[in-house]
């Protein structure tokens, strides 16, 4: 009964949260949609209750929806998208693997620090950010490195560019490649189409054009990428991502592994359920009208974007920072005076760009013409 007795140093009365009401329109997160939210504060079941076996269910029928694959294996990862990002590599990667990344942005970069961590010998194409590969350039990539990955982000949230990946896979499958897709911020807002399109592995987020908050994330593996994991010669040398186990926790046998976070499975059930109740096309196309009401507004301010107009992104605009304009002090008063959030630029792009997201719950014409309206009171 002789404890010491309790310090008190870190005895904090923090007043209850209170949080302002922003207006997410940067690189993500964005807003979640308020039945999200709802969703999210559910009481829990038990993470093998057959009511949460049959969510977990119901969110593989939705994501194969969404990704418009009928990849037996389609899970939510418990983490962000970087979670999924490095669960794709620690169980595609073999040490000494050959790996090819496109390096146009800044999410290429993480693929190339992912994959080295995996013992892959990493290979790069590089474009300037902003831009995008050609299939020449690819074929070219593929012809000098023989890969047995080649790794494209779809959606670079740095850049504002959208990869056009039709026709990369055919590409990859002729040098035995398989091709593993970055759709953080495509899913649910751009055209994707995972098995017409031939993609292999694919991973996403949750707060992005989906507008759940971050914290679980989706993943997809194909026969053919399935194949080479099932294969491996060595163990996944990650145990937490380790889809060889997960996959007995959400296929049939349902083995613990971890407890999977349930109430985010209720979130992401509930803003895939919105992406079904939408429907795919109707929601791409209203990701660009939004982007393309945007973009005209930006153009009629004097404003101009850094991505060509074909390869722009919808769900991410970077506007270029007028010559004699603090990029930061812009950031700082959309907050302050408006409670809107952008970002300003990475990289290669830091100082010259802001970063514009305008996904999923947030594509709405009202957004855009709140955002133009406070972006010219703060550039006066
Ligand atoms: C946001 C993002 C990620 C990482 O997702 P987190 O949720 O931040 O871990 C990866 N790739 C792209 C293209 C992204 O936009």
């Amino acid at each position: 009964m002789h404890h010491p007795s309790v310090n008190q140093t870190n005895r904090l009365f923090a007043p209850q949260l209170n949080v302002s009401p922003r207006l997410l329109l940067g690189p993500g997160p964005s807003n979640a949609h308020p039945r999200v939210l709802q969703a999210l504060s559910m009481r829990q079941v038990g993470h093998l209750d057959p009511e949460f076996l049959q969510i977990m269910n119901d969110n593989q029928v939705l994501l194969r929806y969404a990704w418009q694959t009928d990849n037996k294996f389609t899970i939510p990862v418990s983490g962000t998208g970087s979670a999924a990002m490095e669960a794709t590599l620690a169980n595609g990667v073999e040490r000494g693997d050959v790996v090819l990344i496109g390096l146009n942005g800044y999410f290429g970069h993480r693929l190339v620090d992912m994959a080295q961590r995996y013992g892959a010998e990493v290979r790069t194409m590089m474009r300037p950010w902003g831009e995008v590969f050609t299939l020449d350039e690819i074929r070219a990539g593929l012809a000098e490195h023989r890969p047995k990955i080649l790794a494209l982000v779809h959606a670079e949230t740095s850049t504002g560019a959208c990869q056009p990946l039709e026709g990369v896979a055919e590409l990859c499958h002729q040098y035995g490649t398989l091709l593993l897709v970055d759709s953080v911020t495509s899913l649910g807002g751009v055209p994707l189409f995972l098995d017409a399109w031939g993609v292999d592995m694919a991973y996403s987020g949750s707060q992005k054009c989906l507008s759940c908050p971050p914290g679980i994330a989706p993943l997809t593996f194909n026969e053919r990428a399935m194949d080479k994991i099932m294969n491996r010669a060595s163990q996944v040398p990650n145990w937490y991502l380790d889809m060889t186990m997960l996959g007995r926790y959400w296929g049939n046998e349902r083995t613990y592994h971890h407890t999977a976070p349930i109430n985010m499975n209720y979130g992401l059930r509930e803003a895939l359920r919105l992406v079904a109740e939408e429907g795919l096309a109707e929601r791409w196309a209203r990701h660009r009208a939004t982007a393309e009401l945007f973009w005209e507004g930006l153009a009629s301010m004097g404003l101009s974007c850094h991505v060509a107009a074909e390869h722009r992104l919808p769900s991410l605009t970077t506007v270029r920072v007028p010559e004699g304009v603090d990029s930061k002090a812009v950031v700082v008063a959309l907050r302050e005076r408006y409670n809107i959030e952008i970002a300003g630029g990475l990289g290669e792009l830091a100082g010259k760009v802001w970063r514009i997201g305008l996904m999923g719950f947030n594509s709405r014409a009202e957004n855009v013409v709140l955002l133009l309206a406070a972006l010219k009171e703060v550039l006066k």
